[in-house]
């Protein structure tokens, strides 16, 4: 029964892009309590380079939405907002907004392609709204590449956690392509002074029968700095032993560097760190300037998240026996990736590069 209703929405929405123009972008504009989120100026990024028109789409409550949109206006590259303000935003879950961005596509200005961050909450809404509108969704792009002779758009995304990049054409008979972006793929949109961006009022739909409901938000407060967009990143593995050790060894030397923390899974199952903190295939990824991996061996799945990283230093003290000579082990995973190797123990080594690193 929803599988035809989509069927002939899709069919009505071909014919009304038949004539399709140049790329019109919908960028989803994400913010937490007011404050827009990086990935999502990386996203708008992405719209850009297809080469149209960009136009912002925030939601919020009535508290934070206006002072997100007076931020946005100045944005490069957008051409338009659209904002929809509703208590019922302030925490946004995907069964609440889909509706407003399903009617918002089924009628006029005709968006070409729908776009955010990879992030938790549009991973669920991009592919709900584009299965009820038989659209495809691809996620985690890192380049875009948008045809105007034929209307196709040419996608790359990594596979594999990473080891192989997939390349998706979506043709001009797919009116609309959803897609969301890996947030270190794209240089973040920058403010600028001139040509503020118009903005209009979207009407909010309000959900009365949604499924789910928001029942807290717990935040982890840091004062270093966002493990998602820091320039340097100081990340510990298993070897950490503990919370406490975790904490008294790599938080000094994250201080000194002025660095965000991060961690394996390995650490974060065993309770070291916070979950937010893992870095990986089922983390996050990150591309800082500077990676220092302690006590992480490097598997498969923690590259996938760091490996783009610019620079890379390890901290392990592996060892093996080689015969005829017992040698540190140059064999960690993590050390094929390093640009720099310490074979040594982190619990001798950090403290003595935190006490230079502070002289
Ligand atoms: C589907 C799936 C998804 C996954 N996703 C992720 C992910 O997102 N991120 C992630 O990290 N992992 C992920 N993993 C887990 C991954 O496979 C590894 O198990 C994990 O990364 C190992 O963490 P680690 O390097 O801290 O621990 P280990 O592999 O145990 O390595 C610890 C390292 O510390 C070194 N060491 C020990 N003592 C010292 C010391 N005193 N001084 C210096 N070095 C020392 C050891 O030589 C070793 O190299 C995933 C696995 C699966 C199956």
């Amino acid at each position: 029964m929803l599988r035809a209703r989509s069927v002939i929405s899709a069919r009505a929405l071909s014919r009304s892009y038949a004539t399709a123009a140049p790329p019109h972008a919908l960028v989803l504009l994400e913010h937490r309590q007011g404050v827009l989120d990086s990935g999502s100026l990386s996203a708008l990024t992405a719209a850009e380079e297809l080469g149209g028109k960009v136009t912002g789409l925030v939601i919020g409550a009535p508290e934070h939405v206006q002072g997100v949109v007076d931020k946005a206006k100045k944005l490069k590259g957008l051409t338009s907002i659209l904002h929809a303000t509703s208590a019922q935003y302030n925490e946004p879950l995907p069964e609440v907004v889909s509706p407003l961005l399903e009617k918002l596509l089924s009628n006029s200005p005709p968006f070409t392609h729908i776009v955010s961050a990879t992030s938790s909450f549009a991973k669920s809404l991009l592919p709900r709204v584009a299965a009820k509108l038989d659209s495809p969704a691809i996620s985690d792009v890192i380049s875009v590449e948008h045809d105007a002779s034929n209307n196709s758009t040419t996608f790359n995304r990594p596979i594999y956690a990473g080891n192989a990049i997939a390349t998706v054409r979506a043709p001009s008979s797919i009116p609309i392509k959803f897609f969301t972006v890996r947030g270190t793929a794209f240089a973040a949109a920058q403010p600028q002074d001139a040509s503020e961006a118009e903005a209009s009022v979207l009407e909010p739909i309000e959900v009365t029968d949604s499924p789910t409901e928001h029942i807290k938000t717990t935040l982890t407060k840091s004062d270093r700095p966002d493990l998602g967009v820091a320039s340097r990143v100081v990340s510990g593995g298993r070897a950490l032993k503990s919370a406490d050790t975790f904490a008294s060894t790599l938080y000094p030397l994250a201080d000194a560097l002025g660095a965000a923390v991060g961690a394996s899974r390995a650490a974060v199952d065993a309770g070291y760190a916070d979950n937010s903190l893992q870095v990986g295939q089922t983390g996050k990824v990150v591309a800082p300037e500077l990676y220092l991996a302690v006590g992480i061996s490097g598997a498969i799945q923690h590259l996938a998240g760091m490996k783009d990283s610019k620079l890379i230093v390890a901290v392990n003290k592996a060892s093996r026996v080689l015969l005829p000579s017992i040698v540190q082990d140059p064999d960690a995973p993590i050390f094929q990736v390093a640009d720099y190797g310490l074979v040594a123990d982190l619990f001798e080594a950090v403290p003595e590069l935190v006490e230079k690193l502070k002289a």
